[in-house]
C-alpha cells in the first residue's frame, strides 16, 4: 500500500470537503480526522475513519504523509499553521492577503525544523486566481489585470452584517458589474474604482422590534465593508434565508487585458463558476497534498505557495502519460 496518507486537522467546512475528495482521489488514504472538540461529537462522513483530538496529533506522526489544515484564517490558522508544519507536511488555505509575508515567514522557519514541506495559501483565491494573475504579467508584461469575485456568498462580509444591532442574521453576495467586465475585456484598459467593479447585495432577517431603516443606513454606512459600494438591503424571513440563501455558490475572474510587441490586443481570461465554495476549495487542497508529498521526496523543504509547484505535480498521472495526453 503506497497510498499518501493523509490527516484532516478541523473539522469544518472545509475539513468534511477535503473527506469527499479524497473519496476522488484514488492514491490517498484518510488516515483521522483532528479536532479541538470532543472527537466524540465529530460525525467523519468517512466510514470508518477515527476522530482524535488536536491535542494528540503529535502521536501520529510517523503515520501520516500530509494533514490538511482546514482550520479558519483569522485565527486558528496564526496558530495552528506552525504548529502543524514543525510536526508534519502541510497544506491550508490561509487567505488573509494582506498578512500572507508574515505568514509565510512563521509557517517557513516551523516548516524547516521539523525537516518539512509547508505549502500555504491554497485554494482559488489565494490559489488557482493568484497563479492566472502571475500567468497574465508574465506572458502579457504590458497590460492590466482584473480580478473579480462573485456572484457568491462572502464570509467575512456576513459576520459583519450579523454584527449590526437590530440584526437576526444574515447573508451577503458579491456580485460582479457586468459594465465593469466588459470594460475590463475591451482593451481600453480602464482604472476602476472598487465601486465600479462589484455591488454587495445583502439578505437580512431583522430582530424582534428592530428599527428597518436604521438597520439599513447602518449597513450601507459601515466604513471598509459597505461605505464604498453600491449596497442594496432585502428584509426577508428566517424561512426565507435558510432556504433560498444556504448554499455556498462563489466563483469569479481573472482577466488580464494586454498588448503584445506591435500593439495587437491580447486578453486572457480564467472563470470558475462553483456550487461550493468550501467544496472546491477542499478538492484544491487535495490535488496540492499529492505536490507536497513528491516536493518532501525530493528534499525541497520549508513554506511554499502555489508559485512554487510545478503543475505535473499535481496530477496523479506520470509526466510521461501527461505528455502524450494533455500537452
Ligand atoms: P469553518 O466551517 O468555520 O471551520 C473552521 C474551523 O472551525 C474548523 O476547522 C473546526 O475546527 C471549527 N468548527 C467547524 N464547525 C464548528 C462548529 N459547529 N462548532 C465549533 N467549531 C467548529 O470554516 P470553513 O468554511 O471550513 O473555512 C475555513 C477557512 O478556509 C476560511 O477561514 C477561509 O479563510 C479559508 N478559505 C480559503 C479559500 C481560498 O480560496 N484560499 C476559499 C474558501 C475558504 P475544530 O474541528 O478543531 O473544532
Amino acid at each position: 500500500n503506497d497510498k499518501i496518507r493523509i490527516g484532516i486537522a478541523g473539522h469544518g467546512n472545509l475539513g468534511r470537503g477535503v473527506e469527499k475528495a479524497i473519496t476522488q482521489n484514488l492514491d490517498m488514504e484518510l488516515i483521522g480526522i483532528f479536532t479541538r472538540r470532543d472527537p466524540a461529537h465529530i460525525q467523519p462522513l468517512t466510514a470508518g475513519v477515527p476522530v482524535h483530538a488536536l491535542a494528540d496529533v503529535e502521536k501520529f506522526r510517523d503515520g501520516i504523509d500530509v494533514m490538511i489544515l482546514c482550520g479558519g484564517s483569522k485565527s486558528d490558522l496564526p496558530e495552528q499553521g506552525p504548529a502543524l508544519a514543525a510536526l508534519f507536511n502541510t497544506v491550508d488555505s490561509f487567505d488573509t492577503h494582506a498578512k500572507i509575508p508574515g505568514y509565510f515567514e512563521a509557517v517557513d522557519a516551523a516548516a524547516k525544523a521539523g525537516n518539512n514541506t509547508a505549502m500555504i495559501a491554497i485554494g482559488w483565491d489565494p490559489g488557482l486566481f493568484s497563479i492566472n494573475r502571475l500567468y497574465g504579467e508574465a506572458v502579457l508584461p504590458v497590460g492590466e489585470t482584473y480580478s473579480f469575485w462573485g456572484a457568491g456568498v462572502s464570509q467575512g462580509h456576513s459576520d459583519a452584517l450579523r454584527r449590526v444591532p437590530g440584526v437576526k442574521s444574515a447573508v451577503q453576495y458579491t456580485v460582479p458589474l457586468e459594465k465593469a467586465m466588459e470594460l475590463a475585456r475591451s482593451g481600453s484598459r480602464p482604472q476602476l474604482t472598487t465601486r465600479e467593479k462589484h455591488r454587495r447585495e445583502c439578505y437580512v432577517v431583522l430582530a424582534e422590534g428592530a428599527d428597518a431603516e436604521a438597520v439599513r443606513r447602518a449597513i450601507v454606512t459601515m466604513p471598509d465593508y459597505f461605505a464604498d459600494y453600491d449596497t442594496e438591503v432585502d428584509f426577508v424571513s428566517e424561512d426565507e434565508l435558510k432556504t433560498q440563501h444556504s448554499a455556498m455558490p462563489h466563483g469569479g475572474f481573472v482577466i488580464r487585458s494586454g498588448v503584445s510587441g506591435s500593439e495587437v490586443k491580447q486578453t486572457l481570461e480564467f472563470r470558475l463558476a462553483l456550487g461550493s465554495n468550501p467544496e472546491f476549495t477542499s478538492s484544491v487542497l487535495v490535488a496540492y497534498a499529492r505536490a507536497v508529498m513528491r516536493m518532501r521526496r525530493m528534499g525541497d523543504i520549508g513554506a511554499k505557495t502555489a508559485f512554487d509547484v510545478a503543475p505535473g505535480l499535481l496530477s496523479p498521472k506520470s509526466a510521461a502519460d501527461l505528455r502524450k495526453e494533455l500537452l
